[in-house]
């Protein structure tokens, strides 16, 4: 052990780091070639909207974390909440007692939430929170009498977890193809995905197409069948897709038509990303029965998340046939003390202007990041709050240019990263969601990066001879 700390006290500590991260730590999502025995960019230091890396460079950190730094790292305020609730009250047991933090933070996610979705489960993050809300319809439907009335409805392009329930609802390309899903208790729909420039009318026009898709389904499989409709207001890691005008709304009224539950999930979107604290009603004219959320909740501090839940679904499993059924679900660190006290603070600073910021932001960050449609692999750009995606093609369809797609935000970010900017890759796409601290300036030096990257990106497709010169 002394030796080891040792070693990681010397100059060369990034490379023992390195080392040590081969032999023992495995990271999330891993190919099969190196499961185990691979290591990661290695960070020391964060201050802002700023990463450090072992080398000592400092880079944007151009997707805020995993979309969660939305306040950016070292806050000194955040970090006192966090002191100071742990020497208060580090931790109590959701099952027979209650904290200060937690039914505070409840009573103020209540008001800002939608409808009467005034009750919150408090999770550990995105995947038990979708979790829990899926566990919840299950029992929902239980409770009222009709077990059989539990399949869900997810889209292509989801992204909702990696618990086997929540990642059970992944419809990415690959997501399934390695991994067990509960596949007959799912149901799909296609990505709500327009074409690139694709016009109103043309909008409107895929939005009846899409809805006509779900009602079919319906008629197909039957409502009877089917407990609940999950989606995300914008679809994060399937590459920040704007689904056409109209759409959610569709899909609500549908979802009310034949009661089945619609479960937004805001762990992407909530907490000021799209410039409010919940998106589905502020920003896409939504009331859903379930919100989950994480993430952004406590600005990446702590791991928290929950599920907002109607009180009108609470109301009718109190009036039920069945008192004495229980939810059998809760987590150890259920509403835990410091996830809730943070999220206090982070709710305090995006009332008291950070939830302004993004709104007022918005335009400029779009527009920049639209600058780059001039660019011959560009494309299309996708924005929307503080979220976008810069899509990559060679213009090619054969399939050697279709597997340099597969790799080409990987090599963009790669020449970013050289020059100052950390960048989400997602196969041919670049995602950039920074911290809300971000300013003008930022914003343009991120995406002047973002433009030599990409432009470093077409001379060595050019070299290799994979692009015309
Ligand atoms: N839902 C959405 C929309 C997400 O984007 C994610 C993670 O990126 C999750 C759920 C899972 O959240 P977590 O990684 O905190 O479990």
């Amino acid at each position: 052990m002394r030796q080891q700390l040792a070693e990681w006290d010397q100059a060369g500590r990034e490379q023992a780091a390195i080392r040590a991260a081969e032999q023992h730590l495995m990271q999330p999502w891993p190919a099969a070639e190196d499961i185990g025995a691979e290591a990661r960019m290695y960070l020391e230091q964060a201050e802002g909207i700023m990463v450090e890396d072992g080398a000592g460079n400092r880079l944007i950190d151009g997707p805020a974390g995993m979309w969660c730094v939305n306040l950016g790292h070292r806050h000194e305020g955040i970090a006192r909440v966090l002191y100071n609730q742990a020497m208060e009250l580090s931790y109590c047991s959701p099952w027979y007692t209650m904290s200060k933090q937690a039914v505070e933070l409840s009573q103020r996610l209540a008001a800002h939430a939608p409808g009467d979705l005034n009750h919150v489960f408090f999770t550990t993050g995105g995947s038990s929170a979708v979790e829990t809300a899926l566990r919840f319809m299950q029992f929902y439907n239980n409770v009222l009498g009709r077990p059989e009335k539990k399949r869900i409805v997810t889209r292509g392009g989801a992204y909702h977890g990696s618990t086997y329930l929540s990642a059970s609802m992944n419809a990415r390309p690959r997501d399934g193809d390695w991994m067990d899903q509960a596949r007959d208790l799912v149901l799909h729909l296609s990505e709500p995905k327009p074409a690139p420039g694709l016009d109103a009318a043309g909008q409107r026009a895929l939005t009846a197409r899409l809805a006509q898709e779900f009602r079919d389904l319906i008629a197909r499989e039957g409502a009877a069948s089917i407990g609940a409709f999950v989606a995300e207001p914008v679809q994060a890691s399937g590459g920040v897709v704007i689904a056409p005008e109209g759409y959610l709304r569709e899909m609500r009224q549908i979802c009310a038509e034949h009661d089945i539950l619609y479960i937004s999930d805001e762990v992407v979107t909530a907490f000021g990303r799209l410039g409010h604290v919940f998106a589905s009603e502020a920003v896409f004219g939504i009331q859903p029965d379930m919100i989950t959320f994480a993430k952004g909740v406590t600005a990446g501090y702590f791991p928290l998340g929950g599920v907002m839940i109607s009180e009108r679904l609470l109301e009718r499993i109190r009036q039920s046939n069945h008192p004495e059924a229980c939810f059998a679900h809760g987590l150890t660190y259920t509403s835990h003390p410091i996830g809730c006290a943070v999220a206090l603070k982070v709710l305090d600073l995006l009332e008291a202007g950070d939830l302004e910021r993004v709104r007022r932001l918005e335009p400029l960050f779009r527009a920049r990041l639209e600058s780059l449609r001039d660019l011959p692999i560009v494309k299309e750009v996708r924005s929307i709050g503080l979220m976008a995606c810069v899509e990559l093609a060679t213009g090619k369809s054969d399939a050697a240019s279709l597997a340099i797609e597969q790799k080409m935000g990987k090599r963009v970010d790669l020449h970013c990263q050289k020059l100052g900017l950390l960048v989400r890759p997602l196969i041919n796409m670049c995602v950039i969601s920074p911290p809300f601290i971000i300013d003008e300036a930022v914003i343009e030096r991120m995406v002047a990066i973002l433009r030599e990257g990409i432009l470093a990106t077409i001379a060595d497709l050019q070299a290799e001879g994979e692009l015309p010169g």
